[in-house]
């Protein structure tokens, strides 16, 4: 019965160059490039000769090899792992003793002998540098030796293993994870994860799965979650577009402009024509007071999709703040000393009535020609500003608010 049921594994178990045959021989070669397992007409064509004879094997010495070699893995798995556990003893006896020396003296400073002040104070004065000196060292080290281990994480493609799950699994996991995205589309976050969850459990490395995730700790307002799982993924595939822009996003809701900056860089290296992440650098850039260089990455994103009245807005609005200290430089009878709403909403008026002019006062601004958009702010435009009427403010102001944006 046994053997029946070998000898029918056996003939299941097709060559995949001739799907009809049986596979036969097996190739133990490190440089094959064919058909690893095979039948009968490959031997014949001597596929495998190029290599070693020596290499190929009869099927029926398949398992036994495989069984042999994954243990083997095993054995080399549990050697890493000592070997981590070594280096984090260290690190944490470094930290231990660091906290001896340093934590939780602030309440016997007064009972401490003169000799014993005496060390303290040696120790921390020279504390400074040996922390410069230990950050530093340990920095580099740490970078370093993060960077080898998601190298070969990649390189070896552990996210992309197929033979842990069978073909039915794949199918039921594809229904699941559609299940999960409808819920995310309903707002239904917490049972939404809860499928991913369970997902990732079977499949822990599948980068859609973990992008959906965090797509729903999003909309929790879990950022930080969210946050930590984007990075994951990029740390598997570093040209993750989408996870490098919500990263991007996530940095700029924080304020942190600088990094969110540098996120949406690489994911413009990957993509250029992406009109939000081009937008957010411009973001940055208003944010960090970089006018100038801002409006060319909003004028990128209105150039990408016009149809999008953000970016107009924020073209605007920059082109606005330049306006006003184009208009402060001349030193005109403007309310200089007055509430800068006001003449911001003065300014809306203005745009309101003149928008040929101030269609050009706005492209000589993003190219930069300061003094001639001076030049053409004329005095009669300045009293036009000054003698505005605020019922017609007020007005306006009911037009911004139903989605008024400036017209460029
Ligand atoms: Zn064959
Ligand atoms: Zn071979």
């Amino acid at each position: 019965m046994n053997q029946d049921s070998q000898f029918q594994q056996k003939q299941d178990f097709k060559c995949k160059d001739h799907p009809e045959k049986p596979a036969l021989f097996w190739c133990k070669s490190i440089d094959c490039n064919e058909n690893r397992i095979f039948c009968l007409i490959c031997q014949k064509q001597n596929k495998h000769i190029k290599h070693y004879n020596g290499d190929v094997f009869s099927i029926d010495e398949l398992n036994e090899f495989l069984i042999e070699k994954l243990k083997s893995s095993k054995g080399f798995i549990s050697e890493c792992e000592l070997q981590m556990q070594s280096i984090i003893k260290s690190y944490n006896k470094l930290i231990s003793g660091l906290q001896y020396k340093f934590c939780g003296l602030e309440n016997k400073i007064n009972q401490f002998e003169v000799y014993q002040k005496q060390q303290v104070l040696d120790s921390l004065i020279r504390q400074d540098e040996f922390m410069k000196y230990l950050k530093h060292n340990l920095e580099g080290i740490q970078q370093k030796f993060q960077k080898t281990i998601d190298d070969l994480f990649i390189k070896l493609e552990l996210h992309l293993i197929q033979y842990q799950i069978t073909d039915q699994q794949i199918k039921l996991n594809q229904n699941e994870y559609q299940k999960g995205i409808s819920l995310n589309i309903k707002n239904e976050q917490n049972e939404a994860i809860q499928i991913f969850d369970k997902l990732l459990l079977i499949e822990p490395y599948n980068i859609e799965i973990m992008y959906q995730k965090a797509n729903s700790l999003i909309q929790l307002n879990k950022l930080q979650d969210a946050q930590q799982i984007y990075q994951e993924i990029i740390s598997i595939n570093p040209k993750h577009e989408i996870s490098l822009q919500k990263l991007g996003d996530i940095l700029l809701n924080q304020k942190f402009y600088l990094q969110a900056q540098k996120y949406y860089e690489k994911c413009i290296s990957i993509n250029l024509n992406n009109s939000i992440v081009q937008f957010g650098i411009g973001e940055c850039l208003r944010q960090t007071y970089q006018y100038n260089h801002a409006l060319q990455y909003y004028l990128k994103a209105i150039q990408l999709d016009s149809s999008n009245k953000e970016f107009f807005y924020y073209y605007g609005k920059i082109s606005m703040d330049d306006l006003i200290n184009a208009l402060l430089r001349k030193k005109h009878r403007l309310y200089l000393n007055k509430d800068t709403n006001i003449m911001l909403t003065k300014l809306d008026i203005f745009i309101g009535n003149k928008t040929d002019l101030f269609r050009q006062v706005i492209n000589l601004i993003s190219l930069r020609c300061l003094s001639q958009t001076e030049n053409l702010i004329t005095n009669e435009m300045i009293d036009q500003l000054c003698n505005s009427e605020f019922s017609t403010i007020r007005k306006l102001q009911r037009q911004k608010h139903r989605g008024y944006t400036y017209i460029v």
